[in-house]
């Protein structure tokens, strides 16, 4: 249950059994993981087979705080994020949080593990993914935004990697090869979602991730946080849009799924800020050419400048193309 080498020290985690290492951040490696037998702990993991450990390395978060202020992680936000993710974690599209404890030298945060990885890696694989996909993909991640900013809770680092699917084992067979199909009843994405390539499948989207998670509204009185009453009126409306920056989010996932490539990029950081402020992006051809209008336009309601306009989470939930109603609104035009 020691993986050597990885970390300087020994990782020891007597509960869990690190199996290999499927991720890495800044401050963290995570590791597939089984829980022990007979473990004391067992009874918070007894509906999951496999789990995911994230172990931060308590050395490293402290050398990073000296040399670079900007990207310090300390223990307290280790336990802001241990506190987020618990708030969040029963949301049906959120990764499930399931233990948190400290040794000597780590953190460990365990979850419910998903086995197909980032959907990054899938955009990686087929280049970029067809409008189903894209809606099946991106309907979820909005659903887990929702039960977020019902809690009043703002994600704030909504991308490709840190949306992580289970896949749906797709079995070629004689009925669902791909064809034009004539009898309706055969046709090819029928039940399962196919990109046009075989094996593994997106099933079920869920967000992780909460490291850079932030509690905006108390949970019930949905009031900012802090002293009621006193706020200035500058922050009141700061707050009430802080949400929104995972509607900007959601846009640049949905731009890069539909086409491969992110809506901002630039090689100099500063020019990329620079577009980013002013909102300069396009449906860059020939890429963007056969994608249909009602995924532009949810494209362009989402990456909109101003918080005020952009699509909040319930408008966009209503988006006639999420719900796939695309052909009514062009015959209605
Ligand atoms: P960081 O805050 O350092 O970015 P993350 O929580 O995003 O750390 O985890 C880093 C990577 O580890 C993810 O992008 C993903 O590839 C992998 N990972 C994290 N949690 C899980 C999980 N529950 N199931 C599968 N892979 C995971
Ligand atoms: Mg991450």
């Amino acid at each position: 249950s020691t993986p050597q080498g990885l970390f300087p020290e020994q990782v020891e985690v007597p509960a869990y059994t690190l199996l290999n290492q499927i991720g890495e951040g800044a401050f963290s490696k995570v590791f597939r993981a089984v829980p022990a037998a007979g473990s004391s702990r067992a009874f918070l993991c007894k509906n999951y087979r496999q789990l995911a450990v994230k172990v931060i390395s308590k050395k490293q978060l402290n050398s990073h705080k000296n040399n670079d202020k900007s990207k310090a992680t300390t223990k307290e936000q280790v336990l802001k994020e241990v506190a987020i993710h618990r708030t969040v974690s029963a949301g049906e599209n959120v990764v499930s949080f399931v233990d948190f404890f400290e040794s000597e030298h780590y953190f460990f945060i365990v979850q419910e593990l998903l086995s197909g990885g980032e959907i990054f890696g899938e955009i990686v694989r087929l280049t970029y993914f067809s409008e189903d996909l894209s809606r099946h993909v991106i309907r979820q991640l909005a659903l887990a935004v929702r039960h977020m900013h019902s809690l009043g809770v703002a994600h704030r680092d909504i991308k490709p990697e840190n949306l992580l699917f289970d896949p749906i084992e797709f079995i070629p067979s004689p009925r669902r090869v791909f064809r034009k199909s004539d009898d309706p009843k055969t046709k090819e994405d029928e039940g399962v979602f196919r990109p046009g390539v075989g094996g593994g499948v997106i099933g079920t989207v869920k967000l992780a991730d909460f490291g850079l998670s932030k509690q905006i509204y108390a949970t019930n009185t949905k009031t900012p946080c802090g002293t009621v009453g006193y706020t200035a009126p500058e922050v009141v409306k700061d707050e009430r849009y802080s949400t929104q920056v995972d509607m900007w989010g959601i846009g640049c996932v949905l731009y890069t799924m539909l086409c491969g490539f992110p809506p901002f990029y630039d090689e100099k950081i500063d020019v990329l800020t620079e577009k980013i402020s002013r909102g300069e992006y396009t449906f860059l051809r020939p890429w963007w050419d056969e994608i249909s209008d009602g995924a532009k336009y949810a494209v362009r309601r989402l990456l909109e400048v101003d918080p005020g306009k952009r699509y909040d989470i319930e408008e966009f939930l209503a988006d006639p193309w999420l719900n796939n109603c695309d052909s009514l609104r062009t015959q209605e035009a």
